[in-house]
């Protein structure tokens, strides 16, 4: 079948909640995806981020394929011999006493908004039904009924009402705004670290810790949505790190599995997650051996292969490079690790038609926002590629 077959079949048989670019994409191998006319392109998306180990990672399917062929699903009702394995490597590796796994990240968000809920009841003592949580604007947490209530995207929600009460909106970036929202009601403040569907937004120098100490002083849970920016990405294991602040709850997914399954995660200590008692949460297929198995080498890979030092570095040179470029579209250049945002100017035109230019080119970009183009590739990514990729990109961002 050729390309518009499927993609007539696409259009026509599924629901239209995506404007992907026209490539049908039938394989892939670390950095590079192959469309099906055999045509072959650097992947700058990865998924979101949820193959920053590459695509398909010879040791990840390896564990796959191992423990496929095992069992794959039994449910939490029994326990199984890779869940505990899981449990205590995600511990060693993130330095959180506990977490609890789930599947979408969308899921963790939830997963944690109740937590803090609980928590907020049975410890800090807020009258039940009345707890508070404070989240920022152009969040982006997942697209749940709950998780869309406080988004401030209005393509988000406009026609998903009504909506999930209990959440406050504060802008992004300014501390003293999350200061002047905290009720003796508040739970918990829960934002990204850097916002990657808002268009790759870097709150100002100190931000984080200001809000950890906030939250500290309040005695109000900071909880951190690492779901895009966690797991080496930025060139941190988590972009909070990059100002030392280690929040009480972590939330992790996309990068947790390598591209191969989905896994989320809820990381916190005993003092929260210890709250949670038999029957009060749970998932299908939350914790099956299959998603912990595959897991466990996705993180190994990270460990093993330093890819978050990998990510400092050839992001680093990456930001750098592409700062040089002169351009007459390009308002900015931003980023942290391989997270990179190049916001074009109003005039330019929107970043869709670049993103298209760059496809022709070998180069799958996405859009974000409008006049985002987001660059987040791989983060096994060697230099010499990122010195393949760089002339097209001056290339296109210098068309008409
Ligand atoms: C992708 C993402 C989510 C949602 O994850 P899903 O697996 O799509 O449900 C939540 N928060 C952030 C910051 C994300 O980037």
């Amino acid at each position: 079948m050729k390309t518009q077959e499927f993609i007539a079949l696409e259009e026509h048989f599924g629901a239209h909640n995506y404007h992907p670019l026209d490539v049908v994409i039938t394989r892939g191998d670390g950095v590079w995806v192959y469309d099906v006319d055999g045509k072959k392109y650097l992947d700058c998306l990865s998924a979101y981020s949820a193959v920053n180990q590459g695509h398909v990672h010879p040791k990840i399917l390896a564990a796959l394929v191992e423990q496929a062929g095992k069992i794959t699903l039994t449910s939490r009702a029994f326990r199984n011999d890779q869940l505990p394995l899981f449990y205590k490597e995600l511990s060693d590796l993130t330095g959180y006493e506990m977490s609890l796994p789930m599947n979408s990240g969308a899921e963790a968000v939830e997963t944690a908004l109740k937590i803090a809920r609980k928590w907020a009841y049975q410890v800090k003592k807020v009258p039940r039904h009345l707890a508070e949580i404070i989240t920022c604007a152009g969040n982006f947490h997942g697209r749940t009924i709950t998780t869309i209530s406080f988004s401030t995207e209005p393509l988000y929600r406009d026609d998903f009402g009504p909506f999930t009460p209990g959440f406050i909106t504060v802008p992004y970036g300014d501390a003293s705004a999350i200061s002047k929202a905290i009720t003796p009601n508040t739970a918990a403040v829960l934002l990204e670290p850097i916002q990657g569907e808002g268009g790759v937004i870097i709150p100002p120098e100190g931000y984080l810790k200001q809000v950890a100490e906030i939250c500290r002083k309040n005695n109000v849970l900071f909880i951190a949505d690492e779901i895009q920016t966690g797991l080496g990405r930025t060139g941190k294991l988590f972009a909070a790190q990059h100002e030392n602040v280690h929040p009480d709850v972590t939330i992790i997914g996309k990068a947790l599995a390598g591209g191969f399954y989905p896994v989320s995660a809820v990381l916190s200590d005993q003092e929260v997650l210890g709250l949670f008692t038999p029957g009060e949460h749970g998932s299908t297929f939350g914790g099956n051996p299959l998603a912990a198995a595959i897991a466990r080498a996705a993180m190994k890979v990270i460990v093993d292969e330093d890819l978050v030092q990998r990510a400092a570095e050839m992001g680093e040179y990456f930001i750098e490079q592409l700062s040089e470029i002169p351009s007459p579209h390009v308002k900015e250049v931003r980023g942290k690790g391989l997270l990179i945002g190049v916001e074009l100017n109003e005039k330019a035109g929107g970043a869709r038609r670049f993103c298209e230019y760059l496809q022709e080119r070998g180069i799958l970009a996405k859009e974000t926002h409008e006049r985002v183009i987001r660059f987040a590739p791989p983060l096994v990514i060697d230099k010499e590629t990122i010195d393949w990729a760089l002339p097209l990109i001056r290339d296109v961002l210098n068309i008409e």
